[in-house]
């Protein structure tokens, strides 16, 4: 089974949000409600001031507390990829998955139960890239199997330096910012 993750070169992003506008037309996301974002960090002081620009959404981590913590099993691991995914009709709207992300990436939408990024499991289950992936207009995305010793994305990590988010919270993020 692949072990699905994502390269983002923090130098390529320009913060256009096109990422964001595809991922809400391909997923139907509700008006008000956002599946990915932009987050700006700048560190420094002038004139040596550095800006990191990055595209953010769930980690899809490999130690997910949002799956550990659920008490229906909505919240799993999917068979493709190990892609963190919610079944919509087993979820009850507890709010406990919320609560455990510390990347605040979930949300409850408006029919009632919890949301998130999916990698778009149903374009990569048919061979194809997430929207955000394919819309970048600067290629700021590599994705692909971590697992994978000949993948795009394991070759990039291979040969750039990067860093994930929140690694203390010892939840194993699968998404890397290329530095
Ligand atoms: S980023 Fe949050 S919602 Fe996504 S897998 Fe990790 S803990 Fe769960
Ligand atoms: S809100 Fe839904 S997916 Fe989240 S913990 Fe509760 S039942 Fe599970």
């Amino acid at each position: 089974m692949a072990r699905y993750g994502m390269a983002i070169d923090t130098r390529k992003c320009v913060g256009c949000m096109d990422c964001v506008v595809a991922c809400k037309t391909e997923n139907g996301v509700p008006e008000g409600l956002n599946r990915d974002w932009i987050a700006y960090e700048s560190a420094g002081k002038f004139p040596t001031i550095h800006m990191e620009i990055r595209s953010e959404r769930c980690n899809h981590c490999d130690n997910p507390p949002c799956v550990a913590c659920c008490p229906t099993g909505a919240s799993h691991v999917d068979d493709l990829g190990h892609i963190v995914l919610v079944t919509h009709n087993a979820c009850i709207g507890c709010k406990a998955c919320l609560a455990s992300c510390p990347y605040d990436a979930r949300f409850v939408h408006p029919d009632g139960y919890a949301d998130k990024c999916t990698f778009c499991a149903h374009r990569v289950g048919e061979g194809l890239d997430p929207a955000c992936v394919m819309v970048c207009p600067t290629r700021c995305f590599t994705f692909g199997d971590l697992d994978d010793p000949q993948s795009a994305i394991t070759r990039v990590l291979e040969s750039r330096r990067g860093h994930a988010l929140l690694t203390d919270a010892g939840t194993g993020p699968r998404i890397f910012y290329l530095d």
